[in-house]
């Protein structure tokens, strides 16, 4: 395998390089895919920060109007629909932080066993593929595409978010 450091050629099963000594299944991760996890970990807690503030104001100002019970259904709804997603997006926060205090992408050769897309609308899909031994890791489209079930693939990935960066045919 090469290394990501210093373009030294090594045996498959070497776990660390021969020339510079840094460990062949990690490479830290780059600019971009800091910034990534940035994102996903900031953005989605800004969204819910939003829609709370938002519904908070918008209840106050409509308690007048609707009649007391059945606004107090709609609360409980309310409340219940807010706690299953603070408990989703702060699960996608904790993983973010992981990833970003470890710094390092993890390079692992495996075999695919399925690809699949969530999400109807087309903007919203999520790309999933699954292989040995990693397990579910998720992908941008380009990657996705020209996957074969039954290939094998050095998979280059964060490891608590399964964020897949780079997938290469072997
Ligand atoms: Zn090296």
């Amino acid at each position: 395998m090469k290394c990501p450091n210093c373009n030294t050629k090594n045996h498959r099963e070497d776990m660390v390089c021969l020339n510079c000594g840094l460990p062949l299944n990690k490479v830290p991760f780059t600019k971009e895919q800091k910034g990534w996890h940035i994102m996903s970990a900031i953005v989605p807690v800004i969204g819910l920060g939003i829609i709370f503030f938002a519904m908070q104001t918008f209840s106050s100002m409509s308690s007048g109007f609707i009649g007391n019970t059945g606004f107090s259904q709609f609360s409980s709804l309310w409340w219940l629909f807010m706690g299953i997603a603070v408990i989703f997006i702060g699960m996608s926060f904790y993983k973010n932080i992981l990833d970003l205090l470890g710094g390092e992408a993890q390079v692992h050769t495996a075999r695919m066993i399925r690809k699949y897309r969530s999400g109807s609308r087309r903007s919203a899909r999520t790309y999933y593929v699954e292989f040995e031994q990693i397990g579910k890791v998720n992908v941008r489209y380009g990657l996705y595409q020209p996957l074969t079930e039954g290939g094998i693939y050095k998979v280059t990935y964060s490891p608590n978010t399964k964020r897949g960066w780079s997938i290469e045919q072997q």
